[in-house]
């Protein structure tokens, strides 16, 4: 089965960066999809903590965040069922001795406007199970929200499809190679052809890159875990916002009747189908028993995904500047739920040769900020 004469664009990786470019590019273009799993999302995006805090990641992760809301409150008519934010509300907290960190982190200018300083008492009320010999004080973002992510990667791939979107799963790529001017990749479900290749691999991306005998630009794919664990007993704890430390030592936030707790920890990892280790598990719990005065008897449920940088942990959006017609959308690392919807926007654009949208422009993002030479760059400093 050859599909090549059709095509405009390939897609290679369904979580929410490829599921949302190749939606946003079905509209104008020709779209396959290709997804290595028998289902899309089965790796990052279908482990993640679901939340939207336009005041969380870098720079340019919170511009791509607050590019992102409008959409999340107003996607188009018929994407989704149902809201695909619930309110939330983030709550960074501070000890005593983390007073400079708060500080700083408080007064940047985008995180200000967006926040208001708490003190240990307001903190206590929103999140009672906070220890009063620890909590100092806190920022509180009231439009923080969980997300609804099957809603939304699901939306963008049924939309994909309503625009006559190609999605292939079990699709293992044996070969790719530059002929003329297209991308032929030879697949165990057929050979597709396209002009245009866009590398969403995730954690594999560079592993996909070589495949095209394109050179790496340095992914660097990082283990974070995740357990739910029970409540204190007869405490309703859905008001609760996320509590996070500010120096991003581990996080915890109500999730359907439970508490997910996360040590929020990095480790290096090769791609993989990432497990839990027993060491973060119980770290998990330590930090969060420190700060609170949760007691945790069992955990109920844990997992595990690899959050994916680049050197500077800023994603990329762009043509790869040594290889004709392959783009990279990679490096989302801890934030590629929140900015799918303008990241996919700006892909979309640049993938079709246009600058990215005004609305996500106005916000500071500029296409040379999510070029692929500014992360190689980035880990040449490193290096
Ligand atoms: C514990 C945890 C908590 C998180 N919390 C949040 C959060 O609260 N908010 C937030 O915004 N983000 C969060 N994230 C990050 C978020 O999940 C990721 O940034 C996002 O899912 C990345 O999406 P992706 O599509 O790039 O990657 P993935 O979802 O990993 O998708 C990449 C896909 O490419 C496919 N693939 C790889 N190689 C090939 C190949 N050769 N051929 C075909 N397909 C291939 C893979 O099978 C995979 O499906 C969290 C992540 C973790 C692990």
């Amino acid at each position: 089965m050859t599909q090549s004469s059709s095509l405009d664009v390939i897609v290679v990786g369904a979580g929410v960066a490829g599921a949302g470019v190749a939606a946003e590019l079905s509209r104008t273009h020709r779209v396959a999809l290709l997804e290595r799993e028998s289902r899309p999302g089965y790796h990052a995006t279908g482990r993640s903590a679901a939340l939207y805090s336009a005041i969380y990641g870098g720079d340019l992760i919170r511009a791509l965040s607050r590019a992102s809301r409008p959409f999340f409150l107003s996607p188009p008519q018929g994407f989704a069922e149902s809201a695909l934010l619930r309110p939330r509300g983030s709550l960074f907290v501070a000890s005593a001795a983390q007073a400079a960190a708060l500080e700083a982190f408080a007064n940047l200018d985008d995180v200000a406007p967006l926040t208001r300083r708490v003190d240990a008492a307001q903190a206590l009320a929103m999140c009672p199970l906070l220890r009063q010999d620890y909590i100092a004080q806190g920022v509180y973002e009231p439009e923080a929200s969980d997300i609804e992510v099957d809603l939304l990667h699901g939306g963008y791939l049924r939309w994909f499809r309503a625009n006559g979107g190609t999605l292939a799963c079990d699709v293992s790529i044996e070969a790719c190679e530059r002929v003329g001017d297209h991308w032929r990749l030879r697949t165990g479900g057929g050979v597709f052809e396209a002009p245009v290749l866009i590398n969403a691999a995730g954690a594999w991306a560079d592993e996909v890159a070589a495949l095209a005998g394109v050179a790496p630009i340095g992914v660097e794919p990082k283990r974070r875990t995740a357990v739910l664990v029970d409540p204190p007993a007869g405490v309703a704890v859905d008001s609760w916002p996320l509590v996070i430390d500010v120096e991003e030592q581990f996080y915890f936030k109500p999730d359907a009747g439970l508490l997910l707790l996360s040590p929020a920890d990095e480790t290096p990892s090769a791609p993989c189908d990432a497990q839990p280790d027993e060491m973060d598990v119980a770290i998990a719990v330590d930090r969060v028993e420190q700060a609170t005065t949760l007691q945790v008897r069992r955990v109920r449920h844990r997992w595990a995904g690899l959050r994916t940088f680049t050197a500077d942990r800023k994603p990329v959006a762009g043509f790869d500047e040594t290889a004709e017609g392959f783009f990279w959308l990679v490096g989302q690392g801890g934030y590629g739920i929140q900015t799918a919807p303008a990241l996919s926007r700006v892909a979309a654009a640049l993938a079709s040769g246009l600058a990215p949208p005004d609305d996500v422009a106005a916000l500071g993002v500029a296409a040379a900020d999510l070029a692929p030479a500014r992360a190689r760059a980035a880990r040449r400093v490193d290096a």
